[in-house]
């Protein structure tokens, strides 16, 4: 039997692949879990989008198959019905949303930028979910205040996921925190920022990684401390924290 080491080295080629879009530390392990749980359980849709994505230039900002998996699970368990994302990019989450939702079921999609969306727009149109999705280009702030003022929205979501510009993630978590229901559930995105959570001071990063880290810490202390929600910060994907609305 090859060691642990072989196989890994033996498999390079496809970890380069996936590599990224885990923090899980043997890369084996991770290949098992999406050959032997995800993969064959993907929808074809969903499937489709991964591969359009994949040959995307940014597509390392695509959720990963095991996190489409998991968030279109919770979905299911706590039953959502009117939901949110901010960030959407090619849509890989927002199918995975979109798939669990009942037929009468809404997502509040937003990104500053369209042509990303449209390019996973077909494989949503052709899975016949497109009309769950009320997308807005622009950026997700504004789109969140005139909620609020406007009142009628205010504790209507079930679930939001926010998946975009990490220095601005504790403002939108003082607004979610007024739409989202009691009960209702906030996931936030890359929470572990890469593993850079715990990289030392010197520590050689990207520079977007580097600029980022400081809001993402920052992030983390806020919602640990936060007494109107319950929270969990799992290791899927680079990291996701849900925080579930108590008062
Ligand atoms: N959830 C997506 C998926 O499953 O593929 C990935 C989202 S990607 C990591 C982050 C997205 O946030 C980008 O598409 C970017 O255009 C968008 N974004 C950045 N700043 C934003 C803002 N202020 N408001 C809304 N979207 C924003
Ligand atoms: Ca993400």
């Amino acid at each position: 039997m090859a060691s642990n080491t072989e196989t890994q080295n033996g498999e390079q080629g496809r970890h380069q692949e996936v590599g990224h879009k885990s923090l899980l530390q043997s890369d084996a392990l991770y290949q098992y879990i999406l050959d032997t749980s995800v993969y064959p359980r993907e929808p074809e849709a969903m499937k489709e989008l991964r591969e359009i994505t994949a040959k995307h230039p940014w597509n390392l900002m695509t959720t990963s198959a095991d996190e489409g998996q998991f968030l279109n699970m919770l979905l299911k368990l706590i039953n959502a019905k009117n939901t949110m994302e901010i960030g959407v990019y090619t849509g890989y989450s927002l199918l995975a949303t979109a798939l669990a939702l009942p037929d009468d079921g809404k997502i509040l999609a937003m990104d500053i930028n369209r042509e990303n969306y449209e390019l996973g727009l077909p494989v949503i149109q052709k899975a016949g979910l497109a009309h769950k999705i009320d997308f807005r280009e622009g950026p997700a702030l504004p789109v969140l205040d005139q909620m609020i003022e406007d009142g009628k929205y205010h504790g209507t979501f079930d679930f939001v996921f926010v998946d975009a510009d990490k220095d601005n993630y504790l403002n939108y978590h003082k607004r979610l925190l007024e739409l989202v229901k009691v009960g209702g559930v906030i996931g936030y995105d890359n929470t572990l920022w890469n593993g850079s959570v715990v990289a030392p001071p010197d520590a050689p990063l990207r520079k977007y990684v580097r600029y980022y880290r400081d809001f993402v810490l920052e992030l983390n202390k806020a919602l640990a401390a936060d007494p109107r929600v319950e929270i969990c910060q799992l290791p899927v994907g680079d990291g996701i924290t849900l925080c579930r609305r108590i008062k």
